[in-house]
């Protein structure tokens, strides 16, 4: 069953980053993105929180910003994991389904995220990991 893109109410990039290493990359483009985009950016993690397996922090963005600020975050990323997903009413599909990777996907523990994973034929939650 196809789903309409009205289930889609807004989306986040989780920017991922090592605090000794790729931390400075980081904070570029949050400065960056908090100067040129209409995006709420969220609090610096350096200690993973909720799903997250690593350091990170969210930006939060409305439906008209994606075309802008996904393609920008494509040719910015540098060395960093962004995962870019939508918000449509069910945490471990919308992390572990819909979303998608700039640079190298990350492990998500998806025990910590709302929602159930339905059973889709030939596809493996390749990004989900047990806590
Ligand atoms: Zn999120």
């Amino acid at each position: 069953m196809l789903r309409p893109f009205s289930d889609i109410t807004g989306y986040h990039a989780h920017i991922y980053y090592d605090p000794l290493r790729t931390k400075p990359h980081a904070e570029l483009l949050r400065e960056a993105i908090a100067a040129q985009f209409e995006a709420v950016v969220g609090r610096w993690h350096d200690v993973p929180v909720g799903p997250h397996v690593t350091a990170m922090y969210q930006v939060a963005f409305e439906i008209p910003e994606f075309p802008r600020i996904v393609p920008w975050l494509m040719l910015n990323h540098g060395p960093l994991s962004i995962l870019i997903h939508p918000h449509s009413g069910n945490g471990k599909m919308d992390h572990l389904l819909h979303g998608l990777w700039l640079g190298k996907p990350l492990r998500i523990y998806y025990d910590r995220l709302s929602g159930e994973l339905p059973r889709i034929e030939g596809w493996v939650p390749y990004t989900a990991e047990r806590v």
